[in-house]
């Protein structure tokens, strides 16, 4: 959506396809990151962003066996000092809302891609199902973003390196209450663990197991979660039976992969269809954005030009977009096979921040770093390609 909207702005012509009839999906990427508020502030949208249902967070909490402690402070970052959560369907919406400000934009939905049509070793096109049947749509450029189940990625005859995950979440929401003290961030306990984002009525709930352990979760019954809740975070004690079954928690396979190459001639993969990320950080929308920005400022003016990008250019993407992802995962990595498999272990010792981290957390500018990576990860782009005139 957002590479269609930046090229269609830039009067290049642009059919984006969505399979599904909206965007009403719970639980995905709600978090947009200051890199994504410069970007639209770029395009002149924050105005219009401001008055979706966002709830601003500055600071971000853990709490251990020792402790609660701020981890990433968000307070000292340039224009943005701060973390802002909107449901996606709205964002989207949004999106697709400007994109119908220009003629060059044109969104279907409900109509799938299912294959990619090649044409002397280059792709040319895709045929897709909509509500009308079968369509082709050709073109000179066709940009996957699918998502990480991705069917041009698979049609490419592209297979992703998988890092493999430890963890899955479960989704659910419990109802926020004024004189609620905590704050957005993660609890742990012995071998349990969850992550709450205030949506400001309510709170939004991540409860992690083991990977592949929902079986062995759901064999444990109702009341078992909702004791082991409570234990967790006392305060939400008084309202864990609005879980009214274990049907209430949404269950998201967490995945980390990654393609060697990008692209072939005339295709383009981004966004999770190239590189699935793990929630951890909540980077992951963002940087599919960033991905989108980053080809629209490359392949933009080649479109604009009415030629049709050649490999080598698909490559420049690519090139420019593989550090910062490659940085995010190897932390995401880290951060879940080495903190977050060790909270969901039920045989392991409680997690404690150690000493040494515990002193460097007093220095705002410590705090400041886990903030900065996730707002702005080691390379954030700009929107460089200009609108049409008139
Ligand atoms: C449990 C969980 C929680 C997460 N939380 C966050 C978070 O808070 N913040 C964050 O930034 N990231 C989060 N992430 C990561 C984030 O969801 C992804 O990195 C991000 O959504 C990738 O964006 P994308 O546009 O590439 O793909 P997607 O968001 O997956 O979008 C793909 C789109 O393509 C459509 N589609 C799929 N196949 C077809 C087809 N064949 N034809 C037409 N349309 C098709 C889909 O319906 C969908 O709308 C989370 C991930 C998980 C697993």
């Amino acid at each position: 959506m957002m590479l269609g909207l930046i090229l269609s702005r830039a009067g290049v012509p642009v059919t984006v396809l969505e399979k599904h009839g909206d965007f009403l999906r719970d639980f995905r990427g709600d978090t947009v990151q200051p890199s994504t508020l410069r970007i639209l502030a770029d395009l002149g949208l924050l105005e219009r962003f401001w008055q979706l249902p966002v709830h601003k967070e500055e600071v971000m909490h853990a709490t251990l066996a020792n402790g609660s402690f701020a981890i990433a402070d968000f307070r000292g970052l340039k224009d943005f000092p701060y973390l802002a959560l909107a449901p996606q369907w709205d964002f989207l919406n949004m999106l697709a809302e400007q994109g119908g400000r220009y003629p060059d934009f044109r969104l279907m939905m409900r109509t799938e891609g299912r294959e990619l049509i090649a044409k002397g070793g280059r792709i040319v096109g895709v045929r897709a199902e909509g509500v009308g049947g079968e369509i082709e749509i050709r073109a000179d450029l066709i940009v996957g973003t699918d998502g990480r189940h991705s069917t041009m990625r698979l049609a490419a005859g592209f297979e992703p390196h998988e890092f493999g995950a430890p963890i899955d979440c479960l989704w659910f929401r419990l109802s926020r209450r004024e004189n609620d003290q905590e704050a957005t961030g993660g609890i742990v306990g012995k071998g349990r663990m969850i992550v709450m984002l205030n949506r400001d009525s309510y709170w939004q709930i991540a409860y992690v197991i083991a990977k592949g352990g929902f079986d062995k979760f759901r064999a444990g019954g109702l009341d078992a979660f909702r004791q082991q809740l409570a234990a967790l975070a006392p305060f939400l004690a008084d309202r864990v039976q609005e879980i009214r079954s274990l049907d209430d928690l949404s269950l998201l396979s967490v995945q980390v992969d990654r393609l060697a190459r990008w692209h072939r001639p005339g295709l383009l993969l981004i966004g999770d269809a190239a590189h699935a990320m793990s929630p951890i950080g909540g980077v992951g929308v963002n940087l599919a954005i960033q991905d989108a920005v980053a080809a629209a400022n490359t392949l933009g003016p080649i479109l604009l030009a009415g030629r049709r990008p050649s490999d080598g250019d698909l490559a420049r993407v690519q090139k420019r977009r593989e550090w910062p992802i490659r940085a995010a995962q190897r932390i995401q990595l880290v951060i879940q096979n080495r903190i977050l498999a060790h909270a969901v272990d039920s045989g392991a010792e409680s997690l404690r921040v150690g000493p040494l981290l515990r002193f460097l957390l007093r220095f705002p500018f410590m705090r400041r770093i886990p903030a900065r990576l996730m707002g702005y990860g080691v390379r954030h782009e700009r929107v460089r390609l200009a609108a049409k005139s008139g």
